[in-house]
């Protein structure tokens, strides 16, 4: 029980108790992809990200998007055309807030993400709109440097 990430079992589900995602996770992280919560937008992390690098899912890690579907679509959200390969990515229709929409979850461990809408670029034509408070970025230059300097 001290593996917390991505053990494939049980059809790769990774489940765990409100209290143990609170304890893991930053207050917004937690209200964000435990409770669908909304960051407001120009306010995240990522929304304005341009660095080449995989987004993986703050929860459980598992990859969710590539940087280069990553468009600026104006919205102040990290927005992508398409999910990255093979990515665990359920959709569900939400009627919440009398609005019908398409919203996007982690199927691995159940995390909101955000909501897909269908007025993206080619060549999907999609644009998922993603919470920043939802994904963490690895980046693919390395990002060797003054300024971050975490994985040393
Ligand atoms: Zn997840």
């Amino acid at each position: 029980m001290t593996d917390d990430h991505g053990d494939p079992k049980r059809d790769g589900k990774i489940v765990k108790s409100e209290a143990q995602w609170r304890e893991q996770l930053t207050p917004e992280q937690f209200e964000v992809t435990r409770h669908a919560g909304t960051e407001r937008p120009f306010t995240g992390k990522y929304w304005n990200e341009k660095a080449p690098g995989t987004y993986h899912c703050v929860c459980c890690g598992a990859e969710l998007f590539e940087s280069d579907t990553k468009f600026d679509s104006g919205c102040g959200w990290p927005s992508f055309h398409a999910p990255a390969n093979g990515a665990p990515i359920d959709e569900h229709v939400d009627r919440s807030h009398g609005m019908v929409r398409t919203e996007v979850v982690c199927s691995k461990c159940d995390a909101h993400l955000g909501h897909v809408f269908p007025d993206g670029p080619e060549p999907t034509g999609l644009r998922y709109c993603i919470n920043s408070a939802s994904i963490d970025l690895e980046r693919r230059d390395g990002g060797e440097g003054e300024g971050g300097g975490s994985t040393r």
